[in-house]
């Protein structure tokens, strides 16, 4: 896949300004981002709907599709106000903006508001991006889509403050693995700066975001880790590092399903292995695949493939059957990926 697009082209933001603009402050606008939503898709659509709000608008929601569970991390963000489950999203909304949603398929029964909307914003950094909505403030060079909300944020001409900062500042971080990937560019970390500079405390975001998690989490992540398999010969010889999870594991352990979120990290960081996959239970059958590369394979295009989406080097899919079945799915795409 080529790469060439890089940020959003001028026409494009001047039209995504002066959408927001043409309406008044009474009119109803629904952010919505994608299902099972992380620290971006949260981060950047409630930084953006404080955004809104300091500009007068008094009728904005957000929301995502599915079952309405907000992972406890993410529980105290500012702006948490404006969040409402799916089913009470606007009906027929002037606007809408869409967050950090690749494809259409992760707005689940959300897709058609978009479709119906008016106009639809959308902002992405997802390089397998399908291209829908409207307006598209789609960079896949961008490190998260909070440096796409910040900067429409600017244009609209709303000045940052401690709220709407910590909001981008936890999709900052969570995107950019805590400053440690690729996507951590010079301007990753001005924009880092400018939102610490309202104040913020990096040390206390990031203990309640990534540091703090219950006890019952930690003894299921030492099972999932426990049961890890490592194939070195696999995926060309540069090493395969795969493990699952199941709804009987969360239940046993009690947990809820956000804490398998950041489990792929230390699997990932086996020296043996490229490619690393979490296999994750979302129903009986149903499996919510994690793929990593360190550079070997762009596990995007595996994704891709089997209709999901996302990075180069951080990519996901809903899998089907047995865990062995989907480690067997990816083998294969390997294989076929590097002959
Ligand atoms: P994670 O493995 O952390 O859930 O996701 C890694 C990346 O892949 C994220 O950018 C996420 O948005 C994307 N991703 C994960 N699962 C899917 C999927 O089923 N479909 C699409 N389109 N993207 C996915
Ligand atoms: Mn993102």
């Amino acid at each position: 896949m080529t790469n060439a697009s890089t940020e959003p082209a001028a026409e494009q933001w001047e039209a995504a300004v002066a959408a927001v603009r043409a309406l008044g402050g009474d009119a109803e606008v629904q952010l919505i981002c994608h299902v099972s939503p992380d620290g971006d898709a949260l981060g950047s659509m409630l930084g953006f709907g404080l955004g809104l709000r300091r500009l007068g608008f008094t009728r904005v929601r957000a929301t995502f599709p599915g079952e309405f569970r907000v992972p406890t991390p993410y529980a105290d963000l500012p702006g948490m106000d404006l969040l409402v489950p799916e089913s009470e999203a606007y009906t027929a909304p002037a606007l809408v903006l869409v967050f950090d949603v690749a494809a259409e398929s992760r707005l689940g029964g959300l897709a058609d508001r978009v479709v119906a909307a008016p106009v639809s914003v959308l902002l992405d950094h997802h390089a397998s991006n399908t291209g829908f909505g409207t307006i598209r403030l789609v960079d896949p060079r961008a490190a998260a889509t909070s440096v796409l909300a910040e900067q429409f944020v600017a244009r609209l001409g709303v000045p940052l403050d401690a709220e709407i900062a910590e909001c981008f500042y936890v999709a900052l971080a969570t995107d950019t693995g805590s400053f440690k990937f690729d996507v951590t560019t010079v301007a990753v970390h001005e924009l880092a700066a400018r939102l610490i500079a309202t104040g913020l405390r990096p040390g206390d975001i990031s203990r309640r975001i990534f540091d703090t998690r219950p006890f019952g989490a930690m003894k299921l992540a030492g099972e999932v880790l426990g049961r890890a398999e490592l194939e070195p010969a696999a995926a060309g010889g540069r090493g395969l590092v795969w493990t699952y999870a199941t709804l009987a594991d969360l239940a046993r352990h009690d947990q809820p399903p956000y804490v398998l979120d950041t489990l792929i990290d230390p699997v990932r960081s086996v020296a043996e292995a490229d490619v690393t996959v979490l296999v994750k239970q979302v129903a009986e059958g149903e499996w919510a695949v994690s793929l990593r590369s360190k550079g070997a394979v762009d596990v995007s295009r595996l994704a891709m493939s089997q209709g999901g989406g996302g990075h180069r080097l951080a990519a996901g899919f809903t899998g089907y059957g047995e865990p062995g079945d989907v480690v067997d799915t990816v083998r294969r795409l390997l294989d076929d990926y590097l002959n």
